[in-house]
């Protein structure tokens, strides 16, 4: 059939979310009966906590359920400023806060609300998979600054000042990290700062995993090291993973009252506000405190040790420890090159698809995130589905030639 209606020249400069892509070719298998093992998508495996879902369901019997304030219902948007004064001792009013569908929606609010064509916007890779595509999709251009695994996927000052330019807007930071699990030091930071100082730039902090952190301690925060930033800070976060929320949809930013309007402005004539139950979920969530990030951060870690210990004695294997989120980011390049059969694993990509294949794992190929010689694994997922996983990965690489 001929396609008659031609499509907008932005979509040909992205690409669908790989991981997300990846969970639906997984479920799909599962469906069709394969008995894949699902390592791909990153949303807890934990089930949203009681309390929220009551307060989901105690909206809906008490008709909550038209439409709210375009930035947030003022309850939840007063919670969250509660939240950043307890935790980290920062002053924000309500109108500096907007609650989203979700932390990718607050995302692209920003972008869209910030960057012009010509804007250039430095992100770190290894990235999230959405970091790209959202500035691309506000006319801006990614500039990448690599970071390495012999820093542990902390960023170099040197390689951040060659990635500068006078186009640069702004410098997207995420720590702990998707995919790397790795957080950001001090000095990092204070090279971040200095940049943003000098030249005027908007540092986009996510935090989405801030709650998921295995030293036990909250990471270095850019507004820690540089409080004097905080009308160039936009702040990332949301319920999805801190509660297990991933289906409710709701995310939020913080940041300059003139930049947040800005993003109301642009949420206003798009998607009005984020569902009116989830919203109330997610205060719930919040108000029931930090114990059941905690909980999932202990198994997390329980988990995370085993398969270093499983990586560990692979041959060829190397895998940085991260310290935080739920994503182990292996190096398998020693493999590429390799065969198997006629097929020949030659990055990310083919090796993503022969553990698809040929041990029916899913995983999403580094090269996703910009990092071709890594393949993510999410260890959001039970300890036997992890044991098992291990025991196909060992064979499959095994039986490369
Ligand atoms: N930032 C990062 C680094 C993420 O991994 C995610 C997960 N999708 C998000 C933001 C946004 O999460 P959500 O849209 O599910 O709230
Ligand atoms: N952030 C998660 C991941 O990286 C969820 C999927 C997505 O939004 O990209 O798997």
């Amino acid at each position: 059939m001929s396609e008659k209606i031609s499509l907008a020249d932005r979509l040909s400069k992205i690409k669908p979310s790989p991981t997300l892509a990846v969970n639906a070719r997984a479920k799909a298998l599962r469906a069709e009966g394969a008995d894949v093992l699902n390592f791909s998508v990153g949303e807890p495996d934990f089930g949203t906590p009681e309390a929220a879902c009551e307060a989901g369901k105690k909206a809906i019997d008490d008709g909550f359920t038209r439409y709210t304030p375009v930035p947030g219902i003022p309850e939840l948007r007063e919670r969250i400023v509660e939240l950043y004064e307890k935790e980290h001792g920062w002053t924000y009013s309500p109108e500096q806060v907007q609650v989203s569908c979700g932390g990718k929606h607050g995302l692209y609010n920003m972008a869209q609300a910030m960057f012009n064509p010509g804007d250039e916007v430095l992100i770190l890779a290894p990235y999230w998979v959405s970091y790209p595509a959202i500035v691309i999709l506000a006319g801006a251009e990614p500039v990448f600054a690599p970071l390495s695994e012999d820093r542990n996927f902390d960023l170099d000052p040197e390689v951040l000042k060659k990635h500068a330019s006078q186009k640069t807007r702004g410098i997207i930071v995420n720590s702990p990290s998707n995919p790397t699990g790795a957080v950001l030091s001090q000095e990092a930071l204070e090279a971040v700062a200095e940049m943003a100082r000098e030249h005027g730039w908007v540092v986009i902090s996510d935090d989405i995993y801030d709650t998921i952190c295995f030293s036990g301690e909250r990471p270095p925060h850019i507004l820690d090291v540089a409080p004097d930033l905080k009308d160039q800070v936009l702040i990332l976060n949301g319920v999805s993973k801190s509660y297990a929320m991933t289906g409710w949809r709701i995310g939020y930013s913080l940041g300059p009252a003139h930049v947040i309007a800005a993003m109301n402005k642009i949420q206003s004539q798009s998607t009005s506000n984020p569902s009116s139950v989830a919203q109330m979920a997610a205060l719930a969530a919040i108000e029931s405190g930090r114990g059941f990030a905690d909980m999932m951060t202990d198994a997390f870690r329980e988990r995370l040790d085993y398969l270093l210990g499983e990586f560990a004695s692979m041959e060829g294997v190397e895998c940085v420890r991260p310290s935080g989120a739920f994503y182990v980011f292996p190096n398998l390049s020693a493999y590429y090159g390799r065969k198997a059969g006629d097929r020949v694993i030659d990055g990310s990509v083919a090796m993503s698809e022969y553990l698809l294949e040929e041990a029916l794992l899913a995983t999403v190929p580094g090269a996703a995130f910009g990092s071709d010689a890594y393949v993510r694994f999410s260890f959001a997922t039970s300890m036997d589905v992890l044991r098992e996983g291990m025991a196909r990965l060992r064979k499959a690489l095994a039986a490369l030639g």
